[in-house]
């Protein structure tokens, strides 16, 4: 199946923005055929000609044929890496210049709320509060952004430290229970196990949670329920979120870890999202030495689970 993918240039052209004849397996069978078409040329030459330096001549020649379509392949696969190298530091770039003038939005916004809301009416202060909420969001996404080009440039360092999960699950909870009950959805927790300290980047820890959380909020409607747990398999600590929620199609769950995904259903639902969320988490989760996995139903629910080693 991968090999058929492989060679399915529209696919692949579309993939890397060329035009189809530019794609590498395009060149490869071209190759293929080349070699091909040359031996069995110089096959019959070797039939009429004895002489050594015709077939010299037409061996030099398939040579060259093959260099010159081998040096074909290697610089547009250079040019595209190169292309994917400035894209990266591009969105890094913009992303860390994005980010100051964003905190200064967020700061004078919650200042104006905080000390001068008293000289505001309320329309004022609904609007400060809008123009707040969407830095924010805006700020999640920028770092969503930088995150993903740290991963993509194997420059995502992690911290390691003790972090006691029980107490990062509840704080995470805790913040997004307004959220959920804006939904009326119903949160519970499971967690029964005393052992529950890992060695991870207690930042990037909650990131990951916060990432689980949100999504099954996102994708459960009105009234549905989520059950959060924590538990202890051969020396790993597994949390699991389970929603009763839109679920995912089974034809697309293979890529939903892949960056930028998001699955027909939940565009259908909920128009906002990046499909950065669960790319990120996979990175942080396996570079702490843990698993991510999950488990999903259309129309019934989804699992998301990822375990990370014990002290
Ligand atoms: P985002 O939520 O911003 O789209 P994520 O990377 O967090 O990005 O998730 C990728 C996709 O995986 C989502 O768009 C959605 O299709 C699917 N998904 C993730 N979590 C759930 C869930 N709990 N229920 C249903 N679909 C989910």
């Amino acid at each position: 199946m991968e090999i058929v993918n492989d060679f399915n240039l529209k696919k692949q052209a579309e993939e890397l923005g060329v035009s189809v004849w530019k794609t590498p397996s395009f060149l490869l069978i071209v190759m293929g055929f080349v070699i091909v078409a040359a031996m069995t040329a110089t096959y019959f030459v070797s039939q009429i000609y004895d002489q050594p330096e015709v077939l010299i001549g037409a061996e030099s020649l398939v040579v060259s044929i093959i260099l010159i379509i081998g040096n074909s392949i290697i610089r547009q696969v250079e040019e595209m890496a190169k292309l994917n190298k400035m894209k990266t530091e591009f969105v890094s770039v913009a992303s860390h210049q994005l980010r100051t003038p964003l905190s200064a939005i967020r700061w004078e916004t919650e200042l104006l709320l905080s000390k001068f809301s008293c000289g505001l009416d309320a329309k004022q202060c609904k609007g400060i509060e809008t123009i707040n909420t969407l830095a924010t969001r805006m700020t999640r996404l920028v770092n969503d952004l930088l995150d993903v080009t740290r991963i993509d440039q194997g420059r995502l360092i992690l911290k390691k430290e003790k972090v006691d999960m029980m107490k990062i699950v509840d704080e995470t909870i805790a913040n997004f229970l307004p959220l959920a009950k804006v939904k009326n959805l119903h949160i519970m927790v499971n967690k029964k196990n005393k052992k529950s300290t890992v060695v991870a980047d207690k930042e990037k820890i909650k990131l990951v949670l916060e990432n689980l959380l949100s999504n099954s909020i996102k994708y459960t409607p009105n009234r549905g329920k989520i059950e959060v747990s924590l538990a202890v398999v051969e020396g790993f600590l597994v949390f699991s979120i389970r929603d009763n929620g839109v679920g995912i199609p089974k034809e697309q769950q293979n890529h939903v870890f892949s960056k930028f995904f998001r699955s027909d259903n939940a565009v259908r639902y909920q128009t906002e999202g990046t499909g950065l969320g669960l790319y990120i988490a996979k990175n942080i989760v396996e570079q702490l030495g843990g698993k991510i996995w999950f488990q999903s139903i259309e129309e019934v629910g989804s699992v998301f689970s990822f375990s990370l080693p014990l002290v």
